[in-house]
């Protein structure tokens, strides 16, 4: 009752995002109750296990005890305050960590809300930059085919995924595409690796015609996220980095959904042991808890904007930059990855689900099985339009929330995934499959 009660008020009231809302008429929403471990509870006891971490952002399960007593021990002390002119301990403590953790020097930390707005950050702080050191001409920005970089204005002009942008695309200050270099793409025999050189190779064609205009060259490293979990080489990153290096163009790494652990690292530029000029970070920064993102930078590009002059300096600022209590959450999370050992516990569980899931890979209606970390994915061969919403409906009466892209199937579970668990989705997941 309470679950009809509640799905009916919210299609009155609440605009949900990324949803035709149309379509709850044919696929109900879903009133969630409670969420505890991977396990998300709606108001009839039914339970649903959280095979995409909720938007890639949750690391150690829904209501962590170690995540809620951090915040509730800030919430006695201090909730927020602006972070112009002020400060507080979670917010420097958790910069001095981020900056340890990090690839190179990236000491300086520039906080936001939400991924997109690290990335309007890095896109203004770059082009500054430049300014700063009279090539105000570098304005340009070039990004990956299928890349994905939020949904803001700014965001969406470096972004290459037609469901978003299309729409908008009058909207959007034009910016340039180099190819990508996920192994899908790849001729037939070709390998990863080479595909991967292949790819950069059309990186470096760009940048020598346009370096003199280009201010920075952005990237998901590792995994195309939103493009359906599109893989490749890191190579790609290593050639990309010394392109950039060599044309004077600076290199933004948006780890928002590959950072912290997700790639079998705790950033996924480490497997290509390059440090970037900006890496941006969200997502899982709080444990999924609350809207944090963070832009990282080198003292160099620091230094630039730290003069007499106001105007040099970065006169940007979301309201709630650097939240005490989002900060706290992200401190808590890291907490658990020291204490736990959590980059090297979750070898283990890359290796069992990899295991016990070679009956998905072998499937015959299943192309592209691939791994990085802890992300799984695999196209179904299906002509269907609406196959997404209708396996993401048949996977809900299987106990299991997976949301495909497209007729790309990926499942991401929060890191404190047990072995039975691990059986129970991919159980999950073949019966959804044998059901078509
Ligand atoms: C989710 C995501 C963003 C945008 O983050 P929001 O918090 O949704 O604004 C940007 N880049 C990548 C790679 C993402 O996965």
């Amino acid at each position: 009752m309470i679950n009809k009660n509640l799905e009916i008020r919210s299609l009155k009231s609440v605009w949900h995002p990324c949803s035709q809302m149309k379509q709850h008429e044919t696929f109900p929403l879903v009133p969630i109750a409670r969420g505890q471990g991977v396990w998300l509870y709606d108001f009839n006891g039914r339970r649903y296990l959280d095979a995409v971490s909720s938007w890639w952002v949750n690391l150690f399960g829904h209501t962590n005890p170690r995540i809620n007593h951090a915040i509730q021990d800030q919430l006695v002390k201090l909730e927020h305050v602006m972070l112009a002119g002020f400060t507080h301990e979670p917010v420097v403590k958790l910069s001095e960590r981020l900056s340890k953790l990090a690839p190179g020097n990236l000491g300086h930390c520039f906080y936001s809300g939400d991924g997109a707005s690290a990335i309007e950050a890095a896109l203004k702080m770059s082009f500054h930059y430049w300014y700063n050191n009279d090539q105000p001409e570098k304005n340009n920005f070039v990004s990956l085919q299928n890349g994905y970089h939020g949904e803001t204005l700014g965001a969406l002009s470096v972004t290459d995924v037609a469901l978003f942008r299309d729409i908008y695309a009058p909207l959007l200050r034009h910016s340039a595409r180099v190819p990508t270099p996920d192994w899908r793409y790849a001729e037939q025999g070709e390998s990863p690796s080479s595909y991967a050189l292949r790819a950069a190779n059309c990186l470096e064609k760009y940048l020598a015609e346009n370096h003199t205009k280009t201010a920075a060259f952005v990237v998901e490293p590792l995994v195309q996220g939103a493009a359906g979990m599109g893989m490749y080489h890191p190579d790609y990153l290593k050639y990309a980095s010394e392109i950039c290096n060599k044309y004077q163009v600076h290199l933004i790494a948006d780890e928002i959904a590959v950072g912290f652990g997700r790639t079998g690292t705790m950033f996924a530029c480490e497997q290509a042991n390059i440090t970037p000029d900006f890496l941006c970070l969200a997502k899982g920064l709080s444990g999924g808890y609350l809207p944090l993102s963070v832009v990282m930078t080198t003292d160099s590009i620091y230094q630039s904007f730290y003069h007499d002059e106001a105007t040099r300096g970065f006169l940007h600022s979301h309201t709630h930059a650097g939240n005490a209590l989002a900060c706290c959450a992200a401190l808590a999370t890291l907490d658990i990855f020291e204490q736990d050992k959590i980059t090297k516990a979750n070898h283990a569980k890359i290796n069992y689900l990899n295991d016990i899931s070679q009956l998905i890979a072998s499937h015959p209606k299943v192309k592209n099985f691939r791994n990085c970390g802890m992300i799984w994915a695999f196209e179904v061969e299906t002509i269907d339009p609406s196959f997404s919403g209708k396996f993401f409906q048949t996977s809900l009466n299987q106990g299991l929330l997976l949301r495909p892209l497209g007729n790309t199937v990926y499942f991401m579970p929060p890191y404190i995934i047990n072995d039975q668990e691990m059986d129970f989705l991919v159980a999950g997941i073949l019966q959804v499959l044998d059901s078509y």
